[in-house]
């Protein structure tokens, strides 16, 4: 296949990406942080997400990752677009369930709210869940061995070692009721992990 298709897509899901997250970043700007857990290691792991986030940009853009090339498939090119259009629905859902809670980074709002309707009933996790998703997509639909795997690479550290913490402050923030919800659900799978 064409490689500039899989060029249109992750340019297409990346501008989707951006337009499901702006408004929402907007709005929980005007909620006062009431605790902010902003460790020196999740502004490292920030860092990270946004390198992730621009590599396949680059790839889009120019040849510099032209030495990892290879050819494109058609069975992963329409695996990997599934992948990222039921990421991007997943992470509109849990952007919209998460409302005026949700922060960039591990911090506890003013007037915070536990959210355990919608897509965060099973699991606790459902938005790195949807950037997983997404980033398997990429990983298929980019035929370059740099590029490719970037965004999965970063998201399965962050994964390893964002969700302790994350759930760690959200146990002190909202103690039992925290514990009742964990108790409950399940973090990425549903009825699995
Ligand atoms: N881990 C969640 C949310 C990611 S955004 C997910 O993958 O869907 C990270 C921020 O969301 C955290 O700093 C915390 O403030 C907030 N948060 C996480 N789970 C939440 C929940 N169930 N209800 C409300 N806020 C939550």
């Amino acid at each position: 296949m064409n490689p500039w298709i899989a060029r249109a897509v992750v340019l297409a899901s990346t501008v989707v990406m951006i337009a499901i997250r702006a408004p929402h970043g907007r709005r929980s700007r005007n909620v006062r942080v009431a605790t902010s857990h902003k460790t020196p290691l999740e502004t490292g792991l920030l860092i990270l997400a946004w390198v992730g986030f621009f590599v396949p940009l680059i790839w889009v853009a120019s040849p510099a990752f032209s030495f990892a090339e290879y050819p494109l498939g058609t069975g992963p090119f329409i695996g990997g677009v599934m992948c990222l259009v039921i990421g991007l629905w997943l992470f509109y859902r849990s952007h919209a369930d998460l409302g005026t809670n949700w922060s960039i980074t591990l911090e506890v709002r003013e007037q915070h709210r536990l959210i355990t309707r919608g897509v965060y009933r099973r699991i606790r996790h459902p938005m790195y869940l949807a950037l997983v998703l997404y980033s398997v997509g990429q990983a298929l639909v980019i035929p370059n061995w740099v590029a490719g795997p970037a965004n999965l690479i970063v998201f399965a550290i962050l994964l390893a070692l964002r969700v302790r913490a994350e759930e760690r402050m959200m146990g002190e923030a909202f103690g039992d009721e925290y514990a009742v919800y964990s108790a409950r659900t399940k973090r990425l799978v549903p009825g699995v992990w």
